[in-house]
């Protein structure tokens, strides 16, 4: 267990020197925060209901060559702003120290990994990416060819009206989010999708978006390398309220609708990703509205040990 922890620990500590700077992963990310200003999200009032409104991306805001890109395409932003998480490998190396690819593990791990398959030289491409369980952060990231099979649109208010790509989800994990937001309901919390599934071509063209804009260098510190958002696994989503107010960002943190989350979310096989404190061991900062089915085993394991899912695979050959 020492020398898990001790691994996990230098490629933390590798990640956040190279990446410096945590932003969010979901792409609100240089937007959520930005995005808080920029957001204007004043129109929205109606976000459930919300015919077309675009607006609600944080995304909308600022930098985000994505936006542009996606309004251009029809759709609305895609929200640009799921964009990216950021940060992506930061340079590079975050992280071959790890344990996970290390394969020391065992193989109770779901995770493993084939070294050296991804673009970044010192990142991996996962091969179990149909795994509900599946690790994607900084390091881990899924082959460039993969599409969830089962992609479908979950049956749950989003803040925008239209059939795009962000309101699907996999199967199991849009069935889950729907027992989940209709428990929310019975408890008067009415909560709305904001961004879901991101395709690996669009979160290529996200990336190469900042590269034009700002080199490649510099837009690796902020925004994820195509294969690297887990938004593109089709496991995780962005939620908010109801009334769309604070959709990924900061201030949803503390609402009553993310505290309900996080004390629920694991009944229904969700877990918050990136949790408060665990920034140095996601990579990420806190994001109250980022949740990532992984199945109600896990996460109800994971909850229970207040862990993140990288702690979790750590865990697994250690922990007995
Ligand atoms: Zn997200």
């Amino acid at each position: 267990m020492k020398s898990t922890g001790v691994m996990r620990g230098t490629g933390v500590a590798a990640v956040l020197l190279l990446g410096a700077v945590l932003m969010a992963a979901c792409g609100g990310s240089n937007d959520a925060s930005g995005g808080n200003g920029a957001s204007n999200q004043t129109g929205i009032t109606d976000p459930a209901v919300a015919s077309g409104n675009t607006s609600l991306d944080s995304s909308a805001s600022s930098t985000d060559a994505a936006g542009a890109e996606a309004s251009a395409s029809g759709a609305p932003e895609a929200s640009a702003s799921d964009a990216e998480s950021s940060g992506s490998a930061g340079t590079a190396e975050p992280a071959v120290a790890s344990p996970e690819s290390a394969g020391d593990s065992g193989q109770s791990q779901p995770q493993q990994a084939v070294e050296g398959a991804g673009q970044n030289p010192d990142t991996s491409v996962v091969a179990n990416p149909d795994s509900a369980a599946v690790l994607i952060n900084k390091q881990f990231g899924l082959p460039e060819d993969y599409e969830p099979a089962d992609l479908v649109y979950p049956d749950v208010p989003f803040t925008f009206s239209e059939k795009i790509e962000k309101r699907m989800m996999r199967k199991e994990a849009a069935a889950a989010l729907e027992d989940m937001f209709a428990a929310a309901k019975k408890d008067g919390i009415y909560l709305a999708g904001v961004s879901g599934y991101r395709s690996y071509e669009r979160q290529k063209t996200i990336f190469e978006n900042y590269v034009k804009k700002d080199g490649e260098e510099k837009a690796r510190t902020y925004s994820a390398y195509p294969g690297y958002s887990e938004h593109e696994t089709g496991l995780a989503i962005d939620v908010s309220g109801s009334d769309g107010k604070c959709a990924a960002e900061d201030c949803f943190g503390g609402t009553p609708e993310a505290e309900w989350i996080a004390e629920h979310a694991p009944e229904y096989g969700y877990i918050v990703r990136y949790p408060e404190g665990k920034e140095d061991i996601t990579g990420y900062k806190y994001e109250p509205w980022h949740i990532r089915y992984v199945g109600k085993e896990i996460a109800a394991d994971i909850a229970k040990r207040n862990i993140t899912l990288e702690e979790y695979y750590d865990a697994v050959p250690v922990s007995k």
